[in-house]
């Protein structure tokens, strides 16, 4: 674990389950338990493919590679 910045407030990160609208789960580390968003990267259409930016899921480099954006 990394050392803890001297003026970060002092809270206990815990796993925490999100669960967006579209049903999609998945896993973080937050100060909740749970959250709830209305999208996620999964349905999200930033991360759907129409956008060429964001990098957390592999749809991305999968539309890059298919257009010719890799490097
Ligand atoms: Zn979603």
């Amino acid at each position: 674990m990394a050392k803890k910045e001297s003026n970060e407030k002092r809270v206990e990160y815990q796993d925490c389950v999100v669960t967006c609208a579209c049903g999609n789960t998945f896993n973080t580390k937050s100060v909740k338990k749970e959250i709830n968003v209305e999208v996620c990267s999964a349905c999200h259409p930033f991360y759907t493919g129409k956008q060429s930016r964001g990098s957390k899921t592999g749809r991305v480099d999968k539309f890059n590679k298919k257009y010719g954006f890799e490097n």
